[in-house]
């Protein structure tokens, strides 16, 4: 059993509430079974302290924690410059046929990407000290992206505070076996095609809301306050309107299909590849309520070094993802700093289900397509905490 249950969650706002709940848990000692394989043999269990929110927080600099405006404002105006040079340069792209498009969509994911992190620290109150600016530039990062802003806010903070709590955590959906089963073929074979993570962003997780609940639609089970649904209205209509103003330029909904459209499903990929993987894995555990605390789940975030230059790129959430989860008020340039902190706590854990956990993936595309066909579903390692069929399958057979 957990120091602490989920059920004090549900009190606290859930668009502020994930600080809130870390700050609460702070000085709370996270003991855990160190497995419970004991458990089911009836024995005592063996268990296993995880540290305290504020452990972490004092092994990390106290200037990480320091918003610096200029500095978000140089990200922005980069990440900006940088698509534009792309649109201007579309002609040399072109001159290589197929391919050149081909590589040029690919960038304008990986840029677009890039702006989204920005605007993800404006929601997350990192950009600046003061909320009603960070909002206010969120939404010119975001709706350009056709990403609503506040409806993001909100879904994305209640992954912040349930990470890998297997009812609560819903950025990507945790399918358990007795899901698996009465799923129609067709459900079961979305994840491993291939053109699946073009698809998951737009339409499926934004527009249909599966399964947080449609980011476009005011009524959508995503909000429950008033306030919420006008907030959607307005992150909505700046979505809209920056698409019409890209038709406008475009001049033809051919052009804008080729050079607004088709590069922003290249964004939602790179999105939905990045959000799998830094929580997705073989060894990452899942668990039911009584025994999900905030300290465990997100020890099962994973760090991932994509290469090619892509982190930097990307701000850092590829391999500062852990540091990030643990504190979302760090600005991205300084997670990496950050990291080496979280890296120390963790140590004395390394050789536990609760280390450090790092990759590097210079696979991360082909990994990401194998991984939606190998993590097909979860099943139960022992009460209360599931991890992949694959995974304890691999385990069994190494016996
Ligand atoms: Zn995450
Ligand atoms: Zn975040």
């Amino acid at each position: 059993m957990v120091a602490h249950s989920s059920d004090g969650l549900s009190a606290t706002d859930p668009v502020t509430g994930g600080d809130v709940l870390v700050d609460a848990r702070a000085n709370l000692q996270e003991k855990l079974p160190l497995s419970s394989d004991s458990t089911q043999e009836g024995l005592e269990e063996p268990r296993i302290e995880l540290p305290t929110v504020d452990a972490f927080r004092r092994a990390i600099p106290p200037h990480c924690f320091e918003r610096d405006l200029f500095k978000s404002l140089r990200y922005l105006v980069q990440d900006f410059a940088a698509l534009g040079l792309l649109y201007f340069a579309l002609p040399v792209f072109e001159y290589f046929g197929i391919l050149g498009y081909l590589a040029w969509n690919i960038l304008m994911g990986v840029f677009g990407f890039a702006l989204f992190v920005v605007g993800h620290d404006c929601l997350h109150g990192s950009f600046s000290d003061n909320q009603n600016l960070n909002d206010f530039i969120g939404h010119i990062a975001f709706s350009p992206l056709f990403s609503p802003y506040f409806p993001w806010q909100k879904s994305h903070k209640l992954h912040h505070a349930f990470t890998n709590h297997i009812d609560k955590d819903h950025g990507h959906v945790w399918v358990q076996d007795k899901d698996w089963e009465k799923m129609p073929l067709w459900k079961q074979l979305f994840n491993p095609m291939p053109f699946s993570g073009w698809l998951k962003w737009f339409p499926v997780y934004t527009l249909f809301g599966f399964c947080d609940g449609s980011h476009f639609w005011p009524y959508s089970s995503l909000f429950v306050r008033d306030s919420e649904r006008v907030q959607c209205v307005v992150s909505t209509v700046c979505c809209v309107t920056c698409a019409y103003i890209a038709l406008v330029v475009a001049g033809s909904y051919s052009n804008w299909f080729w050079y607004y459209w088709v590069p922003l499903s290249f964004f939602g990929c790179m999105l939905v590849i990045v959000t799998y993987l830094q929580h997705a894995d073989e060894v990452a555990e899942v668990y039911e309520a009584d025994e999900w605390s905030f300290v465990r789940g997100q020890t099962q975030t994973i760090d991932r070094l994509y290469g090619f230059g892509l982190d930097q790129t990307m701000h850092h959430i590829t391999d500062g993802h852990v540091a990030h989860h643990f504190f979302n008020k760090i600005p991205h340039y300084h997670l990496i700093e950050a990291t080496d902190g979280i890296k120390k706590v963790l140590e004395p854990l390394y050789e536990t289900q609760y280390g450090y956990k790092y990759q590097v993936n210079y696979d991360f595309f082909v990994r990401f397509l194998w991984y939606n066909i190998k993590l097909d579903y979860l099943v139960h390692k022992t009460k209360g905490i599931l991890q992949f069929r694959s995974t304890l399958e691999e385990k069994a057979k190494a016996k």
